[in-house]
């Protein structure tokens, strides 16, 4: 299916809701209805033809509408699992595997205990005084990075030795929808930082998924046999079930 009916001209939008869902609705110079939701924000959005009857996109919707509520509880849920919900017993998933909050109120200077060889073990939140959520967060995210970047740095040799490549720096960051990305000339990678919560051998494909980047930069042929040399077993991990 063709993409380029989404990039052509807006002649009219609407915003509608339809049994409880919102929809936005833009009118193009197309023949046929087409329908998507965004990943990003979980926007559910209609292209129509121009002068196509609303009655029959209420219609549309109507049919689609489980559809469309599982579809929406699904990627809700996927957006769920990585926002930390700051409270007693909460889980927390670090490195595929969970762990639960708990708070202590011993330590002066706020600081995080955590023993990731205790399966099922705790994550704990230490601060004598209180401390806002936003300080958690901060505090955590810090600490999430720092095992991250840990991570990384134990794997990085072996990798490097495969590549015959070195990387001239590695950063973690805040990404929306990539895990991650690279500056092939600077040979600079980024590292999504949500990729704390994900299997380790994922992590480890996307780091090799950059470093191929610095051979080939885009995704061809040739780049996912290069990959495949660098990483056998690709294929089984690069999509990681993290339910
Ligand atoms: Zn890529």
């Amino acid at each position: 299916m063709s993409k380029s009916f989404f990039k052509r001209k807006v002649i009219k939008a609407q915003s509608l809701e339809i049994n409880g869902l919102k929809i936005d609705v833009e009118f193009k110079k197309i023949k046929k209805l087409y329908l998507k939701i965004l990943n990003k924000n979980c926007q559910i959005k209609i292209t129509a033809p121009i002068n196509f009857p609303l009655v029959d996109i209420f219609k549309f919707v109507n049919e689609k509408e489980d559809w469309l509520k599982k579809s929406l509880a699904k990627i809700q849920k996927h957006h769920q699992q990585n926002q930390i919900v700051f409270q007693e017993n909460q889980p927390i998933k670090i490195f595929n595997k969970v762990f639960i909050i708990k708070y202590l109120n011993q330590s002066i200077r706020p600081k995080i205990h955590f023993n990731p060889d205790i399966p099922n073990g705790e994550i704990i939140i230490d601060s004598k005084n209180s401390i806002s959520i936003d300080e958690q967060r901060k505090l955590l995210t810090k600490f999430l990075r720092a095992q991250l970047m840990n991570y990384i740095d134990s794997i990085l040799p072996e990798i490097e030795a495969k590549t015959k490549i070195k990387a001239q720096k590695i950063f973690i960051k805040k990404m929306q929808s990539r895990y991650g990305s690279c500056n092939v000339l600077e040979k600079r990678i980024w590292m999504s930082e949500k990729l704390i919560h994900y299997p380790k051998e994922f992590i480890k494909y996307v780091l090799i998924h950059e470093f191929t980047h610095f051979f080939v930069a885009n995704h061809s042929k040739k780049f996912y046999q290069m990959l495949e040399k660098f990483m056998p077993n690709f294929r089984e991990v690069m999509r990681p079930n993290i339910d």
